[in-house]
C-alpha cells in the first residue's frame, strides 16, 4: 500500500527514525540521492517492518498517500534546499515537507514562506538524541502551521521518547522557525551544562585531587540526587573508562580542545540580536573556542599563577570531601541560572517572531530522548505551571529557595577556583548575573554618565521623568533633551 511517510537522507539519522516509525508499525518509503544507502537499508534492516524502497524522487512521491509526509534527513544548508527545489514541483497543496535537520530557523522561516506559497506546509522539527535516541525514541520539536501538527502529531507522539510519566517528548511548539529556535537554544543549554560539569571536574582534580576514577563517583552519586540527569550519568562513564593501549585514564589521553558543530554559537549569535544575556552559553562557547588554540595556549605556559598541586601538597587545599559537596552546590545554582538564561532567550524569540511559546511545555519535552534530559526539567514545567507568565526562572519561588541555600557554597567554590587558578567561566559567569540581577543599584548608572558625556547620549533620572543632557563641555548645567 501506499506509505504513510517518506524519508529522503537516509545516513545515520534517517535511517535510524525511518526504522523508528516503521517498529511503530507505519510504511515508510525510502529514499537517498545515493541509492546505494537505500539499498543497504533495506539489506539490513527491510525486515523490520513495512517499508517502500525507490529509486527516484518520482518513484518516492508517487509512493505516498496523501496528503503526502516528506522528511528530510539531509545536511543542513544547502543540501535542504537543494533536495526542497527537487520534491517541491512534485507535490501539491496540503503535502507536507518536514526538515528533521540542524537548520538554522532564520532559513526555516523563509523555506516556510516559500513554500506556504504553493499550499505546502513545511514544518522545520528539531531533533535531539544523537543516532541513538532517533531509533528508540528522540525529542522532537517541530514547528509549522496548526493543520500540519494535527496531521503529524500523533506519528511524531508514537515514535518519540517517553518521558517517565509516560509523556511523549514532542509537541507542537508554534509557527515556523519556532520548532529550529527552540532545538537550537537546546543545544546552547546544552553546552552551558557540559561546561559546568568540567569545570566541576576540574576542581575536583586540581583544587580537590581526586582521580578520574573518584570522581565517577562522585557523579554517580551526584546522579542519584537534584543533578540526576543523562549528562552526569556518561560523565561517570567518561571518567572511569582506562584507555586500552596506556591503562591510563581515558580522560588523560584524549586531546584537550573542545570541538563543536555551530548550533551554540548560533544560539549565542541569536541572544546578542535579541540582547538576552545569556553569559553562561557564552562563555561555554567561547570555552571551547579557547581550548582549541593550541599556538597561544602554548606560548602562555610560562605565565605567572598558583600552582593547584603544590597549595594541596602544603596542606592549604579545602577538604576533599566538604569540597566535594560544595561543589555539588555550585554546579546546581549555576544550572539554575543557565535554564532562567535560556529559557528566556525562548522568551524573547517567541515575544519577537509572534509564536506564543509555552515554556512549561518545552521543560516537559526536554525531560527524555534529548541530550539535557534530567529530573531538573520537572521543576521547571511544574514553576511555569504554577505561574505561565512567569517573567525568570529565577523568580520561582523554589528556585529562588534552592539558589539562595546554595548561594554560600557558590561564592566558596568560585574564591577557591581563583585562589587556586582554576578557569571557572561558567560558574563565576552565573554568579555574575545572579548578583547582577539580585543588585539594588547597577554601575550602568556610571555608564550612562560615560556615555553622555562622549556623546550626548543623553540619560533618565530616578527622581523625575524625561531625558537629560549634561553640558559637560560647558557649565554643566542640566538641560531637559526630550
Ligand atoms: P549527514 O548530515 O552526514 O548528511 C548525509 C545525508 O545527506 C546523506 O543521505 C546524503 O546523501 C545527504 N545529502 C548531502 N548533500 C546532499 C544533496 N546536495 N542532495 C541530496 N542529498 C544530500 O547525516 P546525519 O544522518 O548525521 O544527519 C542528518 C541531519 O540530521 C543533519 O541536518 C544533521 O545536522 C541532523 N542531526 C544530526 C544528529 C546526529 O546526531 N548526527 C542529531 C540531530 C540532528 P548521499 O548518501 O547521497 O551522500
Amino acid at each position: 500500500g501506499l506509505a504513510d511517510i517518506g524519508i529522503t537522507g537516509l545516513a545515520v539519522m534517517g535511517s535510524n527514525l525511518a526504522r523508528n516509525f516503521a517498529r511503530h508499525g507505519y510504511t515508510v518509503a525510502l529514499h537517498n540521492r545515493t541509492k546505494a544507502k537505500t539499498d543497504a537499508l533495506m539489506e539490513e534492516h527491510g525486515e523490520e517492518g513495512m517499508f517502500v524502497p525507490a529509486a527516484t524522487a518520482e518513484e518516492f512521491v508517487a509512493s505516498l498517500a496523501r496528503p503526502r509526509r516528506l522528511m528530510i534527513m539531509v545536511k543542513a544548508g544547502g543540501p535542504t534546499d537543494a533536495v526542497i527545489e527537487e520534491f517541491a514541483p512534485l507535490l501539491e497543496p496540503g503535502d507536507m515537507i518536514i526538515d528533521g535537520g540542524n537548520a538554522h530557523f532564520e532559513d526555516t522561516r523563509r523555506r516556510e514562506r516559500e513554500l506556504r506559497e504553493k499550499g505546502i506546509h513545511f514544518v522545520g522539527a528539531g531533533i535531539s538524541g544523537g543516532e541513538e535516541g532517533a531509533l528508540n525514541g528522540p525529542s522532537i520539536m517541530p514547528g509549522g502551521s496548526k493543520e500540519s501538527a494535527a496531521a503529524l502529531g500523533p506519528m511524531l507522539e508514537a515514535i518519540s521518547a517517553k518521558a517517565k510519566d509516560g509523556a511523549p517528548c514532542t509537541t507542537h511548539i508554534g509557527p515556523d522557525g519556532a520548532g529550529h529556535f527552540v532545538k537550537m537554544v537546546h543545544n546552547g543549554i546544552e553546552y552551558a551544562d557540559m561546561q559546568l560539569i568540567a569545570e566541576a571536574y576540574h576542581l575536583l582534580r586540581a583544587v580537590a585531587g581526586y582521580e578520574p576514577r573518584e570522581i565517577a563517583e562522585i557523579f554517580r552519586t551526584w546522579n542519584t540526587g537534584r543533578l540526576d540527569s543523562y549528562l552526569i550519568e556518561i560523565t561517570a562513564e567518561v571518567l572511569a573508562h582506562t584507555d586500552a593501549e596506556t591503562g591510563r585514564p581515558f580522560v588523560d589521553v584524549v586531546a584537550d580542545m573542545a570541538e563543536q558543530k555551530g548550533t551554540g554559537r548560533w544560539t549565542v549569535q541569536i541572544a546578542l540580536d535579541l540582547g538576552v544575556p545569556v553569559s553562561g552559553i557564552a562563555e561555554a562557547v567561547f570555552a571551547r573556542a579557547l581550548s582549541g588554540h593550541a599556538d597561544l595556549r602554548a606560548a602562555s605556559r610560562h605565565l605567572a599563577g598558583p600552582d593547584a598541586g603544590t597549595e594541596r601538597a602544603s596542606g592549604a587545599g579545602p577538604d576533599a570531601a566538604a569540597f566535594a559537596d560544595q561543589v555539588e552546590q555550585a554546579l546546581y545554582a549555576s544550572k539554575i541560572v543557565s535554564y532562567t538564561q535560556g529559557f528566556h532567550q525562548i522568551q524573547a524569540g517567541s515575544d519577537t517572531y509572534g509564536w506564543n511559546i509555552d515554556l512549561g511545555r518545552i521543560a516537559a519535552i526536554w525531560r527524555g530522548g534529548c541530550i539535557i534530559r534530567a529530573a531538573f526539567l520537572d521543576r521547571i514545567t511544574a514553576a511555569y505551571d504554577a505561574r505561565s507568565d512567569l517573567p525568570s526562572l529565577l523568580s520561582d519561588q523554589r528556585f529562588a529557595e534552592e539558589i539562595g541555600a546554595a548561594q554560600d557554597d557558590w561564592r566558596a567554590v568560585v574564591v577557591a577556583a581563583v585562589r587556586h587558578g582554576v578557569p571557572v567561566p561558567g560558574f563565576s559567569a552565573a554568579l555574575a548575573y545572579y548578583d547582577a540581577l539580585r543588585a539594588d543599584r547597577l554601575p550602568a548608572a556610571l555608564t550612562q554618565g560615560q556615555r553622555d558625556f562622549f556623546g550626548a547620549h543623553t540619560y533618565r533620572r530616578t527622581d523625575r521623568d524625561g531625558v537629560f543632557h549634561t553640558l559637560w563641555g560647558g557649565d554643566r548645567t542640566e538641560v531637559s533633551a526630550g
